[in-house]
């Protein structure tokens, strides 16, 4: 690389938006360490997307391994901020120029009911950890904890990752049924459709027996946010987007077998012998976004697991200031850490939901614009210069906030590149990393990861 490198960036989190993020970095000629928790650094395209993805998922591989072994990039492996390193040290003590979060949202949202975190793995189940398993169950070193997959399970939701859930739900079941008729399939075929999958052995699905897991969702089944209406969208668009839904999750349920009760939301847990062995719901009442439950419409729904899948949002790290269930960024096109002048976050840690498209386009558009504006590489005076030109040309409220932004970006000397280059290279080698990013990924690569 160049030898401009005047300021050095941290950016945690490897995938998608992290990889991205080092990438427009690099290319700039900034040096950029990128801190990654696992061994791995695919995130949510590893361990969310489910293992049937196979040609997206090693797409998105190959693309993050590109960004990541650009020249100027420092891959930080098995290295979690806020158990490995602190928060604020990392942030106030190791001298980069900025952080960036791109940790994602791995935090599954609470249920919301009074109680219900006594019982996890006791019936109850989040989505992150069961698809995390289920896209490593057959690796032969997966140490971590292994699910069932019953008939009739119950998955609360209504997104995307609430139907993958379901996907998982029941090609499990019907793989089970259709191996107890000494019939052996595949995950490959029965996602393309039970009932094909089925008739292309001669078996009626109805005759297996397998009644099928319930998903239920508090709203209407229009609601569900399966496909999105553009912004500012009129009645007409509005109206589109839930024939839409309605669309598919009919395509959805005629593929997959499963039931959906619509309206109904989650009041209670029926526990017997300290586990989780069913809801207690109430019907809703819809008046916009509002789903109000209906008085005496309370009712039991039993089934032998709960999935919840109702949303992630990013984990709490000690020392960053939450506001509900977000951190508290300010700015929505430079989110800025308010606790922290020189933090800033992309994809999903910001955005909470979306998918690999949104992750990308955050991160190109907020990682540009941090370099353009604040992190311009060559003479620093200039870069300052440039930076106090483009903040006076802000609007008045926004003016300070910046101005903060651009005094707390200095440009570093080579000495002080040199000594974040030194930690970095300690910690590298703390973890095992002592060659280059392909030999480390083909060494921590499981030989039989799916
Ligand atoms: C079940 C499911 C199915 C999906 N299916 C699709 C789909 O079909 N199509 C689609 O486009 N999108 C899909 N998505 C969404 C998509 O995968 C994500 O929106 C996108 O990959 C998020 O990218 P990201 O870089 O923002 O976050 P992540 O992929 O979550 O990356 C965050 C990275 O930060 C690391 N990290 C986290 N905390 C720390 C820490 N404290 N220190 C260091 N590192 C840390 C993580 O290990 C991870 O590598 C799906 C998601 C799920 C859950």
């Amino acid at each position: 690389m160049p030898d401009n490198g005047q300021h050095f960036v941290a950016v945690v989190g490897g995938a998608i938006s992290g990889s991205v993020a080092a990438e427009i970095l690099a290319d700039r000629g900034i040096r950029v360490a990128v801190i990654e928790q696992n061994k791995r650094p695919y995130g949510k395209i590893e361990d969310g997307l489910p293992l049937w993805h196979v040609e997206q998922r090693k797409q998105e591989y190959a693309r993050i391994d590109a960004r990541l072994k650009k020249p100027g990039v420092y891959f930080v492996p098995s290295t979690k901020l806020g158990r490995d390193l602190e928060f604020g040290d990392f942030c106030n003590n190791w001298g980069f120029s900025a952080v960036i979060l791109a940790n994602g949202a791995w935090r599954d949202r609470d249920l919301g009911v009074a109680g219900a975190q006594e019982f996890v793995d006791k019936g109850l189940v989040y989505q992150n950890p069961f698809i995390y398993w289920y896209n490593h169950k057959n690796e032969k070193d997966y140490t971590g904890p292994r699910y069932e997959t019953p008939d009739e399970t119950i998955v609360v939701g209504g997104g995307l990752a609430s139907i993958d859930v379901v996907k998982v739900l029941q090609i499990e079941n019907y793989d089970r049924a259709l191996k107890a008729r000494g019939i052996s399939t595949s995950m490959h075929e029965l996602e393309k459709g039970i009932p094909a999958a089925c008739k292309a052995h001669g078996v009626d699905p109805q005759s297996l027996g397998v009644k099928g897991c319930l998903l239920i969702y508090r709203r209407r089944e229009q609601d569900m946010p399966l496909a999105q209406p553009p912004d500012g969208a009129t009645p007409e668009q509005v109206a589109k987007t839930e024939m839409v839904r309605l669309k598919m999750l009919r395509l959805a349920r005629d593929r997959y077998l499963f039931r959906v009760q619509d309206r109904r939301l989650t009041t209670g847990l029926v526990v017997e012998n300290g586990r989780v062995v069913g809801l207690k719901v109430a019907e809703t009442k819809i008046e916009g976004r509002k789903a109000e439950p209906i008085p005496g419409s309370e009712h039991e729904l039993r089934a032998p697991l709960v999935i919840s899948s109702i949303g992630s949002v990013p984990e709490i790290l000690p020392g960053v200031a939450m506001k509900g269930e977000y951190y508290t960024f300010t700015d929505e096109d430079l989110p800025r850490y308010s606790g922290a002048n020189r933090v800033f976050g992309v994809g999903n840690v910001v955005t909470g939901q979306g998918n690999i498209r949104v992750s990308l386009v955050h991160s190109q558009k907020v990682t540009k614009r941090l370099v353009e504006e604040y992190l311009r590489t060559g003479d620093s005076d200039a870069a300052g210069a440039a930076s106090v030109a483009s903040t006076e040309a802000r609007a008045a409220d926004q003016a300070r906030a910046l101005d903060q932004v651009v005094e707390s970006l200095p440009a570093l000397s080579q000495e002080q590149v040199a000594a974040i280059e030194k930690r970095i290279r300690a910690r590298q080698e703390q973890v095992g990393y002592t060659s280059d990013y392909d030999s480390w990924i083909a060494k921590v690569t499981p030989p039989d990861l799916e």
